[in-house]
C-alpha cells in the first residue's frame, strides 16, 4: 500500500468487498474506507467493522513486523479471534 490520502467511515453506494474479510457488503452498509494513493493512481480499500476492531485492536501483535497487509490477511492470520469479534459485533445484540 501507498501513502494514504484519506481514510474514515461511509455508507457505501454499491456493493463493496471487505478487504479484511473478503465478505460482500450491500449498498448502506457502514463500512471503514481508505484512500491511498499507488504507483500515481488512487485506489480505495473497503473494511468492514469487524476488520476494523481486529486491526484496531491486534495491530501491535498481528503487523508489528510486517506493515503490508493482503487480502483476506485480517481474517486468515488469526480466524478465531476473528470470529469472535465478529460474533460480539453482529450476533450478539440479534
Ligand atoms: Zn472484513
Amino acid at each position: 500500500m501507498g501513502d494514504v490520502l484519506s481514510s474514515g467511515k461511509r455508507k457505501i453506494r454499491k456493493k463493496q468487498q471487505c478487504f479484511g474479510c473478503g465478505r460482500v457488503f450491500e449498498p448502506k452498509t457502514e463500512m471503514n474506507f481508505c484512500n491511498y494513493a499507488d504507483n500515481g493512481t488512487v485506489n480505495t480499500t473497503y473494511l468492514c467493522m469487524v476488520c476494523q476492531t481486529v486491526l484496531d485492536d491486534d495491530k501491535d501483535c498481528f503487523f508489528k513486523d510486517n506493515g503490508e497487509i493482503y487480502f483476506e490477511d485480517i481474517k486468515n492470520i488469526d480466524p478465531e479471534c476473528w470470529e469472535e469479534i465478529r460474533y460480539s459485533l453482529e450476533e450478539k445484540n440479534k
